[in-house]
C-alpha cells in the first residue's frame, strides 16, 4: 500500500493517505523537538529507531488486550496504522514524579508515587497543552462519558504491561503519554509510544534515558534511545 497525500505533518511524524481511506502511513521523521518546537534539532537514525520501538510496544499492548492502530512496519521508518478519528486529549500517567508535576505542585523529581497519578491535556500548542479535568472533556464534548472511562482504563492497563517489561529489562518506566482515537466505534491507542512521549529511567543509577536528554541538552539522546531499544532486544 503506497503513500498518496500528506495528511498532516507534526513535529516529528509525517502522516499519509492510502488508497484505503480506512489506513494511513505513519512516518517517523529524525526531527525531533522540545518545549512546543521552539528547540528543534535532526538527529540522525532517531526515525528508524522510533519506528521499530514504536512497532514493538504497540504489539505488546495489543497482545496484552489494548486495541491499538498499529497494523505493520512498511519500511525502516514508516509504519501502517488505521486511521482513527483523534481525540484531542493526552492521557499522562506517572509511577515516579518529573516534569511539569515537580513544577506544577512543588514537589522533588523521584519520589515513587503509589498509586500512580492520571492526568488529562488538552493537544492545543498554542496554549501549551493545559491541564484539563474530565468535566472539561464532556462539557466541550471532546469524548463521552464511556469513551473518557475507556481512556482511562487502557492508559492503566497498559502501565502495568509497560512497567513490568521495562522492569525486565532494568529500567524504571516513570512516566507516560498515549493518544486515543475511535475507530468504528471503539477507543483505540493511536499516535506513538517512543521515549519522545515517555520518561525512562535506569533502575539502578536513574541515569535518564529518554528525551529529557535532549530537553535538558544531557546529550547522547539518540545513543540513549538505542540504548533501550537494545535491553528490550528491539535492536541488536
Ligand atoms: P510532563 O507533563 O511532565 O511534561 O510530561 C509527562 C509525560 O508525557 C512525559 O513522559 C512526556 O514526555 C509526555 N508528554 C507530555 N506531553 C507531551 C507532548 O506534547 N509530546 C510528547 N512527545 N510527549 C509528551
Amino acid at each position: 500500500m503506497g503513500k498518496q497525500t500528506e495528511l498532516y505533518s507534526g513535529k516529528a511524524k509525517t502522516i499519509y493517505t492510502t488508497d484505503d481511506p480506512d489506513r494511513l502511513i505513519m512516518h517517523f521523521r529524525d526531527d525531533t523537538s522540545a518545549f512546543d518546537g521552539q528547540k528543534m534539532i535532526q538527529l540522525q537514525h532517531k526515525g528508524a529507531t522510533n519506528n521499530k520501538f514504536n512497532a514493538f510496544v504497540m504489539t505488546k499492548l495489543e497482545a496484552a488486550g489494548i486495541p491499538t492502530h498499529f497494523e505493520q512496519m512498511i519500511s525502516e521508518d514508516e509504519s501502517l496504522v488505521k486511521a482513527l478519528d483523534m481525540i484531542p486529549v493526552e492521557c499522562v500517567v506517572r509511577n515516579i514524579t518529573a516534569g511539569s508535576i515537580c513544577k506544577r505542585l512543588g514537589v522533588a523529581e523521584g519520589m515513587e508515587l503509589d498509586p500512580p497519578t492520571f492526568e488529562f491535556f488538552l493537544k492545543n500548542d498554542a496554549l501549551h497543552d493545559p491541564m484539563i479535568n474530565e468535566f472539561h472533556i464532556r462539557a466541550f464534548h471532546w469524548a463521552s462519558n464511556t469513551e473518557v472511562a475507556q481512556m482511562q482504563a487502557l492508559t492503566f492497563k497498559a502501565n502495568g504491561v509497560l512497567k513490568q517489561l521495562f522492569e525486565d529489562s532494568g529500567i524504571l518506566l516513570v512516566d507516560y503519554k498515549l493518544e486515543f482515537g475511535r475507530y468504528h466505534g471503539e477507543v483505540v491507542l493511536g499516535d506513538e509510544f517512543t521515549p519522545d512521549g515517555c520518561r525512562l529511567w535506569d533502575a539502578k543509577t536513574r541515569k535518564k534515558l529518554d528525551k529529557d536528554r535532549f530537553r535538558q541538552d544531557l546529550g547522547d539522546v539518540i545513543e540513549s534511545y538505542q540504548e533501550v531499544a537494545q535491553r528490550l532486544g528491539i535492536l541488536s
